[in-house]
């Protein structure tokens, strides 16, 4: 899918100001600094558009992006940002539980993760709680133009292994600066929003 129109509609705080109208949603999520912003922008061709709202230590909101009139992109809060303090963890956890549990929208959550090192146990969470809620999800691990081509079959079995990825669930690679595995996650969503 080529964007050509994207637009943040709402950061919410609460599920009253979510959208309404059923679009389909995909949710991103991953640990702050992995790169998230960056694949959002450049999987809707915008330089910034995710950039400043998603940074650590800003109101924990839920953006929706709306493109091409068509689907949601969801900006969830980074996690695993070691200054946050419990309480504000503990409503992380709450507000993320109740959009992802909760929303019949939801087709899919894409989890971020760095191809360079092992998920922490912040992704092994995240993926877990995919898992036990039965959550449909795609693993990206980015910055993939980081490491030498000749190692990322090596990074990518690390990831799937230390995640425990379950058969049937894709995990892709992607680079915010090649742009490598763009039309993949494209591919994944296109496919979600028709089931
Ligand atoms: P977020 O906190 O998860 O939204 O992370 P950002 O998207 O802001 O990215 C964090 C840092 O990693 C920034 O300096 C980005 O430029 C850099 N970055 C993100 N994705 C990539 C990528 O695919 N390749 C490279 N080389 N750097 C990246």
């Amino acid at each position: 899918m080529k964007i050509t129109q994207s637009e943040i509609v709402i950061s919410a705080v609460k599920p009253e100001q979510y959208p309404e109208g059923g679009l389909p949603e995909f949710a991103l999520a991953g640990r702050s600094n992995v790169g998230k912003s960056s694949f959002i922008n450049k999987m809707i061709n915008r330089k910034a558009l995710a950039r400043i709202s998603s940074k650590p230590g800003k109101t924990q909101t839920l953006n929706f992006y709306l493109l091409n009139e068509a689907l949601y992109f969801v900006d969830v809060p980074g996690y695993g940002y070691a200054k946050v303090s419990k309480t504000e963890r503990a409503a992380w956890g709450k507000m993320i539980e109740t959009y992802m549990t909760d929303r019949a929208p939801l087709k899919a959550v894409i989890m971020i993760v760095d191809l360079r090192h092992p998920p922490t146990k912040d992704d092994i969470m995240m993926y877990d709680f995919l898992k036990h809620f039965d959550i449909p999800c795609l693993i990206v691990a980015t910055k993939a133009d980081k490491i030498p081509k000749g190692k990322w079959q090596k990074h990518l079995s690390v990831t799937r292994k230390v995640l425990e990825i379950a058969e049937g669930d894709e995990l892709i690679m992607f680079s915010s600066e090649t742009g490598l595995g763009k039309d993949q996650a494209w591919h994944f969503i296109e496919r979600k929003m028709k089931e």
